[in-house]
């Protein structure tokens, strides 16, 4: 399978390129050049997979022989080594649980499974410097990377997050492993560590004298590796097999910042998994909502939010759902967008408690409004909204709607208590880039 640029269609590269490099020279996102579609047979048996074979099945086509298939396999087995949960809150309404990882968000997927190529691919390389991943974070990517290539031989990670604009446990996911991950906490905000990020990658006496790669959600194999949990989900709805769901189809609500969850959830669809209605839920940043309604993109400055990974007026992935879609009509046939405000989304996450007993976490609250804003009038479909972080990580925001104490894992008090070790910089690049220099 090749990979092209969706700046330049005729420059074609490798997945290992792809996932090495990130993006085209013109700094064109890649696409594959051909969506698979997955055996209906698969589908129609999916109860007899397990969920690493199934990822097996879902992400191999995309990979072809550039990776061994025991070496995949292995690669797979280290992403999904915990459970991806459904939850049913009430009548037809489930929550898809994604954030059980090490980290508590379903970012710990994509970056777990690019790690691990990234490792393979190092191997097979054989170079003679470090590599550096370079990322800039506003909270969830930046503890998912940390934690996936923690103590990866040959890997240094540098992760630029704005100073104190991170919930506490986010900071302390980054700043107490140590060993090869640099934690450099930046006097100034999260476009400003991007700005940083974005510059050292087309500065040509940095590319000269170091490897540097990214982590972001551009990099193809984080997005791949999304599109196995909404088969998974198809494979937990209907556990056993039957001929009276065989038209069954799902309604799936996204709560989107950058829009590579749902770009991947589009991708499934292509692929072959029986969907419905896709729903585009985001907060007030809500560029892509206006934008199915008006037909113009016209991003408004960024605001700040209680779902903090999603404040983001400028997706980078919604380049790649124009490139599958064509226009905006044929988006708007598949794909529903709503936004909410802070207000709705505390309101919701106290209901829902008050009523169910479920917590959830301001992400998954604005996917779980998105998915009753759809769903005017009663039907039998199965809604599902994509739970994207655990609560305990947004405790300050949201305990004041819950009326009980949310009791903490072991391995949060123990991670709490941890010694923050981070390097302050300022936000003038010249500052970044000399510290950059003498890394290696
Ligand atoms: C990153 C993130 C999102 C947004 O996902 P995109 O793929 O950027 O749309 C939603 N919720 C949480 C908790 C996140 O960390």
């Amino acid at each position: 399978m090749l990979y092209k640029s969706l700046k330049n269609f005729k420059y074609k590269v490798s997945f290992k390129e792809a996932v090495l490099t990130g993006q085209s020279p013109e700094k064109g996102l890649y696409f594959p050049e051909k969506i698979p579609v997955l055996k209906k047979k698969i589908i129609k048996n999916i109860s007899n997979y397990d969920e690493h074979h199934l990822m097996m099945e879902v992400i191999q086509p995309f990979i072809g022989n550039e990776i061994p298939h025991r070496e995949l396999l292995n690669i797979i087995s280290n992403t999904v080594n915990f459970k991806i949960n459904i939850n049913n809150i009430y009548d037809n309404i489930y929550s898809l649980e994604l954030f059980l990882g090490p980290t508590m968000a379903f970012k710990d997927i994509g970056v777990k499974f690019m790690s691990g190529c990234i490792k393979y691919f190092c191997k097979e390389l054989e170079l003679n410097k470090n590599i550096i991943i370079l990322t800039a974070t506003s909270g969830d990517t930046g503890a998912a990377v940390a934690n996936a290539f923690n103590k990866i031989d040959g890997v240094k990670v540098v992760i630029l997050y704005p100073s104190s604009k991170i919930s506490i446990l986010q900071e302390k996911q980054i700043t107490t492993l140590g060993n090869n991950i640099l934690a450099l906490e930046i006097k100034g905000n999260f476009d400003d560590c991007q700005m940083l990020v974005k510059k050292a990658f087309s500065d040509n006496q940095i590319r000269e004298n170091l490897f540097i790669t990214s982590a972001n959600s551009i990099n193809i194999a984080r997005l791949l590796s999304q599109i196995f949990y909404y088969f998974m989900c198809y494979k937990l709805l209907f556990p056993i097999h039957s001929h009276s769901h065989s038209n069954e189809k799902l309604i799936i609500s996204i709560p989107s910042g950058n829009f590579g969850n749902i770009c991947a959830g589009l991708i499934a669809f292509k692929m072959g998994l029986p969907v419905k209605q896709f729903i585009a839920a985001t907060n007030i940043n809500d560029t892509i909502p206006r934008l199915l309604k008006t037909g113009i993109y016209n991003p408004f400055p960024t605001q700040e939010t209680i779902s903090n990974a999603m404040d983001i007026s400028d997706p980078s992935n919604f380049s790649r759902i124009m490139y599958m879609f064509k226009n905006v009509n044929n988006i708007k046939k598949l794909v529903s967008a709503y936004s909410f405000s802070d207000k709705e989304t505390f309101e919701i996450i106290k209901s829902i408690w008050a009523n169910y007993k479920y917590i959830m976490d301001p992400h998954g609250a604005i996917g779980y409004l998105g998915l009753k804003q759809f769903l005017k009038k009663k039907n039998n479909t199965k809604n599902i909204f994509l739970s994207t972080a655990a609560p305990v990580k947004f405790l300050d925001k949201i305990s004041k709607g819950i009326d009980q104490k949310i009791s903490l894992e072991k391995k949060v008090i123990k991670l709490l208590k941890k010694e923050k070790k981070s390097i302050q910089l300022s936000n003038k690049y010249d500052t970044f880039k000399k510290w950059l220099l003498n890394l290696d």
